[in-house]
């Protein structure tokens, strides 16, 4: 489904992606992992289209097609999706509003707004959130964990082919990790794809990957499949010369 090849990426002029190699099949969950500052999230931004990371060498091919140069909005018809580390606030529009003009965005017709209050209702109920929420304005007053949520309730709702999760796990408490894993398990079909971007492995004893890849400074170090989760939650990434551990303090 997604293929990255060679990727190098500039920000600012400055390397930052050093050739980056990475495959995700159809249905298959990857994580993607790495200590602070070793380009985790400017991969996400460089594969949904970020203008501001510039591609100076290598390609991404979705489906067999390259979107290397392709525009953000062309990549989410496409069935791309991104969730961001740190959403931003949209005062005045409210969950619901945001979820059904995202929605309609992708589709021929729009969806008639008693079928689209159904379709919302039941996902909330899948991802055990309040009703309440769909009336809130996107993202404001949220605490961390409603980010996530909402994060979450947007990839339910959207449903796309590839989900890329720039750190949805990070900042959690133990409850609001379990929802948020439990609803991409739940999301996970065969025919979609989910690429998880993390720090921390605690988000992987919920959700088993079918392949991990370690990023630092810009290069994939190791891959493999999931036991090296385990190897990493002994060792961190000390054995590629970075001090940060693998493990979280859990937040009460
Ligand atoms: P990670 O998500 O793994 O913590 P990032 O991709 O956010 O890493 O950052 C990797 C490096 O690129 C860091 O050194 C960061 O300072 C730099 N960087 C990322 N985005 C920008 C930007 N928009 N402007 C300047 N530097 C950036
Ligand atoms: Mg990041």
């Amino acid at each position: 489904m997604l293929e990255v090849k060679d990727l190098h990426v500039n920000v600012e002029g400055k390397e930052i992606l050093k050739g980056v190699n990475l495959e995700v099949k159809d249905g298959e969950i990857v994580a993607f992992m790495g200590p602070n500052g070793s380009g985790k999230s400017t991969l996400a931004y460089v594969l949904m289209g970020h203008p501001k990371y510039e591609i100076t060498k290598g390609k991404i091919l979705y489906n067999g097609e390259d979107i290397t140069e392709m525009e953000p909005n062309e990549r989410a018809k496409k069935g791309l999706f991104l969730s961001f580390q740190y959403p931003s606030e949209v005062s005045g529009v409210s969950v619901s509003n945001f979820l059904r003009t995202a929605l309609n965005s992708k589709r021929e017709s729009p969806i008639n707004v008693i079928e689209f209050r159904k379709l919302l209702m039941e996902k909330l109920q899948l991802l055990k959130m309040d009703k309440s929420f769909m009336n809130r304005y996107l993202n404001e007053g949220f605490s961390g964990g409603e980010k996530k949520r909402a994060e979450i309730l947007q990839l339910a709702v959207l449903e796309p082919k590839m989900a890329i999760l720039d750190e949805t796990d990070s900042g959690l408490d133990i409850d609001s990790l379990k929802t948020v894993a439990n609803g991409i398990n739940k999301i996970k079909t065969n025919d979609r794809s989910i690429l998880i971007i993390t720090h921390y492995q605690r988000i992987l004893n919920y959700i088993t990957p079918d392949k991990v890849y370690v990023l630092v400074n810009g290069k994939i170090v190791e891959s493999g499949g999931k036991d090296l989760v385990n190897e990493l939650e002994e060792h961190g990434y000390a054995k590629w010369g970075s001090e940060e551990s693998t493990s979280e303090e859990v937040k009460a």
